[in-house]
């Protein structure tokens, strides 16, 4: 099932060209202390599991009509794999403004990194250039959404710990600084157009992966290639944090990556999972006295 969060935290189910408003299955009364992680993503598990009573006579809307929002309201933490595919640590090694004077070997040797939750947002806000004077490019990755609480997991049973799955972009500012501050500016990380659930991507192994700018193809590759597939990134990731339901992995970006600049327009899409686009515009402080 593909689920949506829409129009300021309704959530949804998209079917075909409809979406089919379940927010009133949810139990979303505020409790303190919040538990880690989203307490949104188990429900929406169960209700898939159990069958969604009475779906199609549920109020909807059309798709078009909609505005979309990241389907994760609020991961703990969104985990990056800096470098996942082998052409891609090919490139940032050949460009001295991607790598900064370090050479890329593995990911286990760079390990992980993690980007500030309140840079997350939806398809249907804008990305804002957050340093007009230097580069911030494009990152189009697989997103695994975890589903339950998840330590120390195995290869084998990772994929038992995952709700779904989404289109993920990873805007990086390129320079020298470490990638928590580079990639976590508000509107860095893009989730969308909404999360297919884990039983409609038997294979997260294989899956194709795009990204245009301005209808130019920058991006194209598979899953398939990653060095650590989604199974290995989790448990990886398993074993030195423990994930928490919504809580996001950003499994790597294939080659390709490039600057954008405001005005730009980003085409993204994972086979199996869905397409978005969003726009570039100026940072914040061009939008003063709007
Ligand atoms: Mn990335």
């Amino acid at each position: 099932m593909k689920i949506c969060r829409f129009n300021h935290d309704r959530v949804g189910v998209v079917e075909g060209l409809k979406v089919y408003d379940i927010t009133d299955l949810l139990e979303l009364s505020l409790t303190w202390p919040v538990p880690l992680g989203d307490a949104v993503i188990p429900q929406i598990q169960k209700l898939v599991a159990a069958g969604i009573p009475d779906l199609h006579s549920r109020p909807s809307l059309a798709l078009a009509s909609v505005r979309l929002e990241s389907p994760v309201a609020n991961p703990g933490k969104i985990i990056g794999a800096p470098v996942n595919y082998k052409a891609h640590i090919d490139e940032a090694n050949a460009d001295k403004e991607i790598n900064t004077g370090k050479t890329y070997t593995t990911l286990e040797a760079y390990g992980l990194f993690l980007k500030a939750n309140s840079s997350l947002i939806g398809p249907h806000e804008d990305i804002q250039f957050a340093f007009p004077e230097r580069r911030t490019d494009h990152e189009v990755e697989l997103a695994v959404v975890i589903g339950r609480e998840a330590k120390n997991v195995s290869v084998e049973e990772a994929l038992s710990f995952v709700a779904g799955y989404s289109v993920g972009l990873d805007m990086s500012l390129r320079g020298a600084e470490v990638p928590s501050y580079r990639k976590s500016a508000d509107t860095y990380s893009v989730l969308g157009p909404w999360l297919v659930t884990a039983d409609e991507v038997p294979d997260p192994d294989n899956l194709k992966l795009e990204l245009l700018v301005n209808g130019e193809v920058r991006q194209q590759s598979n899953t398939s290639l990653l060095i650590l597939n989604v199974r290995q990134v989790i448990a990886y990731a398993s074993s030195i944090y423990t994930l928490h339901p919504g809580d996001i992995i950003m499994t790597g970006t294939p080659a390709g990556v490039g600057p954008v600049q405001p005005g730009d327009l980003i085409d993204a899409s994972v086979e199996a999972v869905g397409s978005l686009s969003i726009k570039v515009i100026s940072g914040p402080a061009d939008k003063k006295g709007l």
